[in-house]
């Protein structure tokens, strides 16, 4: 079983990588973004609770997002990889990833890093806006969620690479090029 999870800031296209990655290897992808917009938009008592908290950009609580990882584990005994997109976010939920993954005999396989400067992520950001109406994409709340980024999310590349589990990706050029990056780390 191939545990990867594609790392990066927001705006650093790990969505569209992901599903590429999964689609080429025959994985599964996992984004708890959509999992949790998919929740707020079926008005859901899940979504419902973290409505608010991901329209100003800040992150839901690590026990809600592992419960979600974890029955995603549950219910899908059969596949042979996991594309993590999204998750996780804080260390805690990285060990708490170990924690459930080790439950199964597994753990994280390699952590792929998309690096994009702050500049160009914030173009991207402001542009998605546009084109996809996502209510955290405006210009403050952008801010906010880099904010929890540097803050919350960054501190598990170093957690990772002492692991020796961490890779890093160029992630500015075509999504072609990139994915062909992407790939030519990955060996299942
Ligand atoms: P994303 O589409 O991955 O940028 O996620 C959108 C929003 O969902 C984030 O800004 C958070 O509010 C929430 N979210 C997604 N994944 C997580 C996570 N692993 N931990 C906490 N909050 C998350």
């Amino acid at each position: 079983m191939f545990n990867l999870i594609l790392f990066g800031p927001p705006g650093a296209g790990k969505g569209t990588q992901a599903i590429k990655i999964a689609e080429k290897f025959g994985w599964k992808h996992v984004s708890t973004g959509d999992i949790l917009r998919a929740e707020v938009s079926q008005g859901t008592p899940l979504g419902l609770k973290v409505k608010a908290v991901m329209e100003a950009g800040h992150l839901v609580s690590d026990e809600l997002l592992i419960e979600i990882m974890e029955s995603v584990f549950v219910n899908n005994p059969a596949v042979m990889g996991f594309v993590l997109d999204g998750f996780p976010r804080t260390l805690n939920q990285a060990r708490e990833l170990d924690k459930m993954l080790l439950k199964h005999g597994q753990g994280v396989t390699l952590v792929l890093a998309l690096e994009v400067n702050e500049e160009e992520l914030i173009k991207r950001l402001l542009k998605r806006a546009e084109e996809q109406g996502r209510k955290d994409d405006t210009e403050e709340v952008i801010k906010n969620r880099l904010v929890q980024y540097h803050h919350h999310t960054k501190p598990l590349i170093e957690y990772y690479i002492e692991q020796n589990l961490y890779k890093e990706v160029y992630g500015v050029g075509t999504i072609e090029d990139i994915f062909g990056q992407l790939c030519s780390v990955i060996k299942p």
